[in-house]
């Protein structure tokens, strides 16, 4: 490993050393998001392994020789299962190849990112990560919800509102604070539930509640509602995955500082 890498200096023309894994984020779409450090791996590597969420034209910018491959997401057919990109990691790094693992957003914000790297550590093969924008604070930036404005709210919570056997198992008396916001990623098809909940953990009905999808691309979408109306909006619009569900007054300051949607109508 040469001493750039060390220090995090940034990349230049140099090659990467090969045998090793880098994982990293890919922000939540727009290509401009990715870090330089990101960008300078990208171009570089032997190999990318990459996901579903990755933004349009980041994998155009790896090396026209790298090898590419596509990895998916755990729900389509064409996916490679978790145990199988593991795998697949460390047959490249022992291949001598140097290794991008490309995920959207940032590798450890519901990424599995953990599960890879622990896979990596117990093969001996060497990896470093590389934070990116999760969708989160992409949404919440090109959406126009600050996430945390000191009026609204003293804190933010990231879950997950995955389903597992129709239920959503989360700490909903912590989640229904008042002045809080919470960012519910995998969320949509749980909406209903979620909306529920949080109302039966005593936060209002008119709670003001949003859904951005494709956040920080042009095809961003939003939809404003209340914790009372969102599952409702969801099934009127049929709005669909990728999107985030966000809940908190914050939400209503998107009609002012949307500076986005009015610049992609
Ligand atoms: N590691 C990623 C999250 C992976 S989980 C990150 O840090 O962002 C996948 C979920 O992330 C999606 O179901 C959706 O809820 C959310 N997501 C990812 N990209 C998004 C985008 N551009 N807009 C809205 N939601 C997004």
């Amino acid at each position: 490993m040469n001493d750039e890498y060390r220090t995090g200096r940034m990349i230049t023309n140099n090659q990467l050393p090969g045998g090793k894994v880098w994982l990293v984020g890919a922000g939540p779409g727009d290509p401009g998001l990715l870090t330089v450090k990101a960008a300078g791996l990208i171009a570089r590597a032997d190999a990318i392994v990459y996901d579903h969420l990755v933004g349009p034209g980041i994998i155009d910018q790896a090396r026209p020789d790298a090898r590419k491959v596509y990895a998916g997401k755990q729900a389509s057919r064409h996916s490679l299962p978790q145990e199988a990109i593991n795998r697949l990691l460390v047959d490249l790094a022992r291949e001598g190849l140097s290794v991008v693992r490309l995920k959207g957003g940032d590798p450890f914000i519901f990424g599995r990112g953990g599960e890879e790297l622990e896979t990596l550590a117990a093969s001996g093969i060497p990896f470093e990560v590389v934070p990116g924008v999760t969708a989160a604070a992409g949404c919440a930036a090109y959406g126009g919800f600050p996430l945390t404005h000191r009026e609204h709210a003293q804190g933010v919570t990231f879950v997950t509102g995955h389903l597992k056997d129709n239920t959503v198992d989360l700490d909903w008396p912590a989640l229904a604070r008042p002045g809080h916001t919470v960012v519910f990623y995998m969320g949509i098809s749980a909406a209903a539930e979620i909306c529920r909940q949080l109302i039966a953990h005593g936060l209002a009905a008119d709670t003001p509640a949003a859904v951005v999808r494709n956040g920080t691309l042009s095809s961003q979408e939003t939809l404003l509602a209340t914790l009372g109306t969102l599952p409702e909006a969801i099934a009127r619009s049929g709005i669909k995955p990728p999107a985030l569900i966000v809940v908190g007054s914050v939400v209503g300051l998107h009609a002012k500082l949307n500076w986005f949607e009015k610049a992609h109508p």
